[in-house]
């Protein structure tokens, strides 16, 4: 038996995972509450953990982790920068990720995200529910003959673009590794970042979080921007200083943020905390904005998506005992 301590467990995370290890011989211990240094020490007597986006997989963890035999740490998710890798390595630990699964699920939320934004659906559908019908303050824009500038052609980043694309709408793209045969095909333009920035209505970011790009989008990179611009973060909190969109914001310099993620997100998103005080300031103030569309860390929720992830997870798990390659572009260490 592979005994997993499920970090973080939601319904979902429990259904998706039963599923896929019906006939495998994995088997779960289910945990509500997140993998900390506090927490490690109750993955005993387990051979891996499960972990997702906002548990602090670092090296204090890892040592406790390393102490009590657990051999895999299994990330049920694309991004890994919440894990200490290199403490990872040292210890012995294997690391490994879901390094696909339906892009489809996040590209298409980020443009749902737009679309609300900029249609102001979010306040449509509040005022209608309150027998308000009018129209005043809900005007948006076409975005058919805009600009769109897509941060990152990856996996998501790519579908972004050719989805806006199908909308009529011109799209840039920035990434230091272009690919200018997909490009071609997708009628998609490559530029650099300072180009991208002038010339984009919506900029849409589609990058990993890494030492390089934390806080990409700062006081000097928004103030690139075209006044008016929408900007679309469905990839990691901290690639945006939130203080400095807080200023763009009052200031009117912006015309909208759709944010799925938020630089300080751990411990509040995923959470019901509604009979309480929220004691995050600047999440406070964001919400306060008629332009700000938030979304609590769910473009990944689809059931394809969480099929695909369950999936991935289970052949990891199984791969550790059965000594066969771990799915191609899982293992980080
Ligand atoms: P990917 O690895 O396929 O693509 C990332 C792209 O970013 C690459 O082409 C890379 O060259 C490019 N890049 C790296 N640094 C850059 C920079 N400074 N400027 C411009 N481009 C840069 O990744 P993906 O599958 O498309 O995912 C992108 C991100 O989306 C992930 O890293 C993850 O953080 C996030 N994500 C969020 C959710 C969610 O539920 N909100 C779900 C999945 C993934």
């Amino acid at each position: 038996m592979i005994t997993t301590a499920v970090y973080d467990t939601r319904p979902y995370d429990r259904e998706h995972l039963q599923r896929a290890s019906r006939d495998s011989d994995v088997e779960w211990r289910f945990l509500d509450f997140r993998l900390t240094r506090e927490t490690a020490a109750l993955a005993q007597g387990a051979r891996a953990v499960c972990v997702f986006v906002n548990d602090e997989v670092d090296r204090a963890c890892l040592e406790t982790l390393a102490g009590h035999g657990i051999a895999l740490v299994a990330l049920r998710c694309t991004g890994f920068n919440n894990v200490d890798l290199a403490a990872a390595k040292a210890l012995g630990l294997t690391v490994t990720r879901v390094p696909v699964y339906s892009p489809h699920a996040v590209a298409e939320h980020a443009v749902a995200l737009l679309l609300t934004l900029n249609r102001k659906i979010h306040r449509a559908f509040s005022r209608v529910r309150e027998l308000n019908f009018s129209l005043n303050g809900l005007v948006g824009f076409d975005l058919h003959g805009k600009t769109a500038g897509i941060v990152g052609t990856g996996k998501i980043g790519r579908i972004v673009a050719q989805i806006l694309h199908g909308f009529g709408m011109k799209v840039l793209a920035f990434d230091p590794f272009p690919d200018a045969n997909w490009a071609n095909r997708s009628g998609v333009t490559y530029v650099d970042a300072a180009s991208l920035a002038g010339f984009s209505d919506v900029v849409s970011l589609h990058i990993p979080l890494t030492p390089e790009t934390k806080h990409l989008i700062r006081q000097e990179t928004l103030d690139l921007m075209k006044p008016g611009a929408i900007l679309i973060n469905v990839s990691r909190g901290a690639l945006i200083d939130t203080t400095a969109l807080i200023g763009a914001l009052k200031s009117g310099r912006l015309g909208g943020v759709a944010l799925d993620v938020y630089e300080e997100e751990e411990g509040i998103f995923f959470e019901d905390l509604s009979g309480q005080v929220l004691q995050d300031d600047e999440l406070a103030r964001l919400l306060t904005f008629p332009n700000v569309l938030i979304t609590s860390h769910q473009a990944f929720l689809t059931r394809e998506a969480l099929t695909d992830i369950a999936r991935t997870t289970v052949d990891n798990l199984q791969a550790l005992d059965a000594g066969t390659p771990f799915v191609g572009g899982s293992v980080l260490t």
